[in-house]
């Protein structure tokens, strides 16, 4: 029988600290480590760090990739910080105030009901509910996020919540933001006006230029959903002007779900978000289950095709950077956090172990707690696998303790997943349960064969190789503004 040699590195290993490393592209390798230090070598200096006849470098001790003059103490206190969000206790409470909404979007996962639908509006008993039990977290910040249907139809569900909880805040002395995602086809000026005065900010979904978000935004026959958009947003933006308060601060932001369509119009979508003055476009990809799963086949589209659609999309939104225009990609943003700053934005779907139940809560019109939106969603198909109880009776401790958000943590902590652990992006990414549990019937899965380890692997790749070929730092500058988040207060 033939035997094959495969090349072995030559190693040292005690003079090496813990690392993990990646090829990013040829001949550039990642070393990366748990307190989210990174640095690029080539396959030379790759080769001498393993034999341990790397020229020393102040950056390699400092981070910890060399054992010898590292300072474990402050290498510790990194990783303690990276991981602040642990224990914390949920920050994030999405309140589903009703299902009825007006439109029906091809992609809509949510399970949307009609206007006349008035049963599945939250009532205002629940809402109470719903603001104690949020408010038992231990976080010292909470942020509630109205979703629907369109959650503006139940109203007063807001009102109720947004005076409710500042109204208890008065004990407790937490921050609280309270932030509202409505397609502006219900908003009227009281209510506007309403929403500008108690500080509640305002997200909108934009999917592009006036036909790509009429395709996809399904409104009522002869209606046009994009100028309601554009009307809302140049509405609120002057009024916010006219306020006095600051537009860089103070604007109206957008979010956008990409379908087939947009894969060829990534200019026209982005140079409409510029020219709206919003300054991050979230390229979010769709999730092929749930309801999208009956239209996928005019919407969808494979991860080969999107991720070629985020490269060109990515370099297109640099360019206008480097021309002095100021917008930013979501996710890409996200990952520049986490691998420029010393902090990590607590992004509840991309963090280790993932924050569903112990970063966010999500809450149902009637009550039914559950540990994300998507759990929700999943709930209405008739599983109730990530429901962890009812608002009315649920305790805080039983929510956050609940086996189902164990079994996520566990099903998502990268550092024991095999081909997470010794990935070089195990840092950065996160991986996502309950898809894993839609696609295969099992919360693990296999991770390095799913869409999202694609994505999180692709986005981590493009960003590291621009850094590696910027000779004169222009991306480097433009990467560390897209770090920087100004609180409102
Ligand atoms: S999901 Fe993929 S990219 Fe993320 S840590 Fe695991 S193997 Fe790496």
């Amino acid at each position: 029988m033939k035997t094959i040699e495969l090349p072995r590195k030559s190693l040292t290993a005690e003079t090496l600290g813990f690392f993990r490393f990646g090829e990013i592209s040829p001949g550039r390798w990642v070393i990366t480590n748990d307190a989210g230090e990174w640095e690029i070598l080539s396959t030379a200096e790759f080769d001498a760090l393993l034999a341990g006849t790397i020229e020393t470098r102040e950056s390699l001790t400092h981070k910890g990739f060399l054992r010898t003059g590292s300072d474990l103490d402050a290498l510790a206190e990194r990783v303690r910080r990276k991981k602040h969000f642990v224990g914390k206790g949920p920050h994030l409470h999405m309140v589903v105030t009703t299902l009825r909404c007006n439109q029906d979007c091809r992609y809509c996962h949510a399970s949307r009901t009609n206007l006349d639908q008035v049963q599945t509006d939250m009532s205002l008993e629940t809402a109470k509910k719903v603001v104690d039990l949020a408010m038992q977290s231990t976080s010292p910040y909470l942020c509630f996020e109205y979703q629907g249907g369109e959650p503006t139809v139940n109203f007063e569900a807001i009102k109720f919540i947004v005076e409710y909880s500042r109204e208890k805040n008065r004990y407790e002395g937490k921050t609280i933001d309270h932030s509202l995602v409505t397609n502006f086809t219900w908003m009227d000026e009281e209510k506007a006006e309403w929403l500008i005065a108690n500080d509640v900010l305002v997200c909108t979904s934009l999917d592009g230029p006036e036909e790509l978000h009429n395709w996809n935004r399904t409104w009522r026959k002869g209606s046009n959903a994009f100028e309601q958009v554009m009307r809302w947003i140049a509405w609120f933006n002057a009024r916010y002007i006219e306020l006095g308060r600051d537009p860089k601060l103070w604007h109206i932001d957008a979010l956008l779900t990409t379908t087939r369509r947009t894969l060829s119009q990534y200019r026209e979508v982005v140079d409409l978000y510029v020219s709206l003055g919003i300054r991050n476009v979230h390229l979010r990809p769709l999730n092929p289950f749930g309801f999208a799963t009956r239209t996928w086949k005019n919407i969808g589209y494979t991860t080969a095709e999107y991720l070629a659609f985020y490269e060109q999309a990515l370099d297109y939104i640099l360019e206008l950077n480097l021309q002095g225009e100021e917008i930013m990609e979501g996710t890409a943003a996200l990952f520049l956090k986490k691998m420029l700053t010393p902090d990590d934005p607590n992004f509840v779907d991309i963090r280790s172990p993932i924050g569903a139940g112990t970063g966010g809560v999500a809450y149902n019109y009637d009550g039914a707690v559950v540990t994300s939106d998507e759990g929700r969603m999943v709930l209405a198909m008739g599983d109730p696998l990530f429901k962890l109880g009812d608002a009315a009776s649920l305790t805080y401790p039983e929510m956050v303790g609940h086996p189902t958000v164990k079994a996520l943590a566990v099903a998502s902590y990268l550092d024991s997943l095999p081909g997470c652990s010794t990935c070089f992006n195990a840092p950065w990414c996160g991986v996502r349960p309950l898809h894993n549990y839609m696609h295969t019937g099992d919360v693990f899965g296999q991770r390095p064969n799913t869409a999202k380890c694609a994505e999180h692997m692709t986005i981590a790749r493009l960003l590291l190789n621009k850094l590696d070929d910027d000779p004169d730092g222009d991306v480097r500058r433009i990467f560390d503004r897209w770090t920087v988040d100004r609180p409102r207060q």
